[in-house]
């Protein structure tokens, strides 16, 4: 397979580009190359082509933070298998990006309206799947098999719908086009218009027998397992999707898409904020006031923490680079433990003694400074 050149690069974008940007460039490369332009030109068309499938990308916020961070194969297009991208036909791109044409095309002296008259072809309908998620899949990125029911090209007639799909015919009212021309007058003077065939419905062709397998649709209902790749970093909510996962369109058209919808599983231990994660930790009295060290969960096991001497509930200690990683990869969270002091709720008649003791000297009322860090710890709360 050819390597692929950056999207950026065929838009004539920075990296930094605005959307409206991207759409501009996109717009503008579309019209240079629009094949109603360039008839008959194979490298018009594949720039086309090209331009259509870069901005397919970067017009998504997912896709195209994914390929900021993985290139091409972030976005499946070389490597397959991954998300979006890759390989878009003609119908593709008139069906997805028609609008953007908008009043560039069609009218007088226009393109004809390319994408909403002309053959039209079916398109499958999306799937939505969710996932669910630990802290530990989020944290490496994980390959998921999904069992979909979806409607699959129907093998006895290949899709297509006619008995052992061969027996079709042109349809005799547009002649196999998928279009009819009428003229009709106008204040303007003669104007011809072209519309879908109302008899095949744009498709061109009649069955002259339908195939008994699939009644003629083309498609089955049937499961497929699919292999999902969820990138490190993502979270609850966000969407994913893997074009032409999706069913099959009725009688040979283009598959829908398969949506990933991810959720996350609640951690029995640590919360997440964003990329980074919380942990509630409790330490007894002694550790807090003679210092220790401690063990505490972090997403992948367990770190060892050092506790100093003196150690003032709610104070928050940081592991740097023990939270996620962005989705895009830059950077990575930590992971926060809130240190809680636990105070014995029930006490034996020695126990109480001692503490009794302890209370008689000075150091057991809270210092100044222990004082003053309170206050200003919940007055920033408070602001
Ligand atoms: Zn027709
Ligand atoms: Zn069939």
């Amino acid at each position: 397979m050819a390597a692929k050149r950056d999207y950026y690069e065929i838009l004539e974008v920075s990296k930094s580009a605005s959307a409206e940007e991207i759409k501009k460039a996109y717009r503008k490369k579309a019209i240079q190359y629009h094949p109603d332009k360039n008839p008959g030109d194979h490298t018009a068309e594949e720039k086309f082509k090209e331009a259509a499938e870069a901005y397919e990308v970067l017009s998504d916020q997912n896709k195209r933070a994914r390929y900021d961070q993985f290139g091409h194969a972030g976005v499946g297009g070389a490597a397959g298998g991954g998300f979006g991208g890759g390989g878009m036909s003609m119908e593709d791109i008139f069906s997805q990006f028609g609008d953007i044409f908008g009043g560039h095309f069609g009218g007088f002296g226009g393109f004809g309206g390319f994408g909403r008259t002309g053959r039209r072809t079916n398109r499958g309908s999306d799937l939505r799947v969710k996932v669910k998620l630990n802290l530990k899949e989020i944290l490496n990125g994980v390959e998921k098999k999904i069992k979909v029911k979806k409607y699959v090209a129907c093998s006895p007639c290949n899709g297509n719908g006619s008995e052992n799909g061969n027996s079709v015919a042109n349809c005799s009212t547009c002649n196999g086009s998928g279009m009819v021309t009428r003229v009709a007058n106008t204040i303007l003077g003669q104007m011809q218009t072209t519309t879908t065939c109302p008899t095949c419905n744009g498709e061109g062709k009649t069955i002259t027998k339908k195939c008994a397998h699939c009644n003629g649709d083309g498609i089955v209902h049937d499961e497929e397992v699919i292999s999902i790749k969820i990138p490190a970093g993502v979270e609850e909510g966000m969407q994913l999707s893997m074009s032409g996962k999706g069913s099959a369109a009725r009688r040979g058209g283009i598959n829908g898409d398969l949506l990933i919808l991810v959720e996350e599983e609640e951690d029995p231990d640590l919360i997440r904020d964003h990329n980074d994660v919380i942990y509630n930790l409790f330490i007894s009295f002694p550790t807090a006031a003679l210092g220790g060290t401690v063990e505490v969960p972090t997403i992948e096991g367990v770190a060892k923490v050092k506790i100093d001497p003196g150690t003032q509930p709610g104070k928050v200690l940081r592991l740097r680079n023990k939270g996620l990683p962005t989705i895009n990869g830059y950077g990575t969270g930590d992971e926060l433990i809130n240190v809680n002091v636990y105070i014995p709720e029930n006490l034996s008649d020695t126990e109480k003694k001692k503490i009794e003791e302890m209370h008689k000297s000075a150091n057991f009322t809270p210092s100044k400074s222990a004082k003053k860090n309170v206050f200003t710890k919940f007055k920033k709360m408070f602001d």
